[in-house]
């Protein structure tokens, strides 16, 4: 597979281009079509995996689909993952390729300030990527509203398993419309996070690095 296979606009294709990858890894030669065809993923794959594109990539042409169909406020796609580190990298790959549309990204995370987090949700923005519990702290202040999120991903969900934020993984899903596609990633498939694919996604496909 090469990357002309994926059939992404001219616009995200330079920016692709201009990253120099030569060619899409594993996950993304398997989880790429599935995600633009709007199918629920769970995508078992580590750091490394050129995971974070497989995602992203997607999530723009369906962001910029969703714009259309859906004009207003609030994010259309939302990135959970564990970390503030993880946040700040996945915000990082958003903006340079969302750069392609104009797209904006706002990372949200604990230990950031409330306040300045609060202000650029309110400024407006097409993707958050966020850590869940400070997430739903700004759902429950109404500083945004996920109301037009259509696309939802959970990264390195075992991980945010291990540090206790089960309750609110599952509480971002329950604040989304069911009609959403949800694309979820782990280095490890359990238990635990099979029980959470079966209560979160609709009918998945399963890509293994
Ligand atoms: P990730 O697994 O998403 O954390 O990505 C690991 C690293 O691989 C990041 O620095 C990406 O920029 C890079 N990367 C992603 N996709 C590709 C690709 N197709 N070819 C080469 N490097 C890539």
């Amino acid at each position: 597979t090469s990357f002309a296979h994926f059939n992404l606009d001219e616009q995200l294709m330079h920016q692709i281009r201009k990253s120099e990858y030569t060619q899409p890894t594993p996950i993304q030669c398997q989880g790429v079509p599935i995600a633009l065809s709007g199918r629920d993923m769970i995508g078992i794959a580590k750091t490394g995996s050129g995971k974070t594109a497989a995602f992203i990539w997607p999530m723009l042409v369906h962001i910029m689909d969703q714009k259309e169909l859906e004009p207003g406020e609030g994010p259309i796609a939302i990135i959970v993952c564990p970390t503030r580190e993880l946040c700040q990298q996945i915000h990082v790959e958003c903006k340079r390729f969302g750069k392609a549309y104009l797209l904006r990204s706002v990372a949200v995370y604990g230990g950031g300030s409330m306040w300045e987090q609060a202000k650029a949700l309110q400024d407006g923005a097409e993707i958050v990527v966020c850590t869940p519990g400070r997430l739903i702290d700004h759902v429950k202040k109404k500083a945004t509203s996920l109301q037009r999120v259509s696309y939802l991903v959970f990264d390195e969900a075992d991980r945010m398993f291990d540090m206790g934020f089960e309750y609110q993984v599952r509480s971002v899903a329950s604040h989304v419309r069911p009609d959403r596609q949800t694309l979820l990633f782990s280095a490890t498939f359990r238990k635990k996070i099979e029980r959470l694919a079966r209560d979160i996604l609709i009918d998945p496909i399963r890509v293994v690095q």
